[in-house]
């Protein structure tokens, strides 16, 4: 009876996912990606909130923490790292928008 060796090779450790880190553009926070809202400035929608976190355009990041949106949307944080002017419409579409809702289940 022959030993199939084959079977017997050492299986490779599972690489190291590399988890990109963001930070919440108000309290500097870091995150895993995934933890984090993106709003993006595209040229074609605006400044919108994108849960795919893969539109084209200008980003930032936003933590879950509710205070960290009305902050970033009041006092213009939010502008300053989009080079951007909000308009009324985008801005009370941000100020709604409930960031745990896009967190997947
Ligand atoms: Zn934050």
């Amino acid at each position: 009876m022959v030993t199939d060796d084959k079977m017997t090779k050492k299986r490779q450790t599972r690489p190291r996912k590399h988890v990109p880190l963001r930070t919440c553009i108000v309290c500097r926070q870091q995150s895993d990606k995934r933890q984090l809202t993106r709003i993006v400035r595209n040229p074609d929608e605006g400044v919108i909130v994108d849960p795919t976190g893969k539109k084209n355009g200008r980003g930032a990041y936003l933590c879950t923490n509710p205070a960290c949106w009305e902050r970033a949307i009041k006092t213009q944080a939010l502008e300053r790292a989009l080079k951007t002017t909000l308009t009324e419409v985008e801005r009370d579409t941000l100020l709604q928008y409930r960031p745990d809702e896009v967190i997947p289940q």
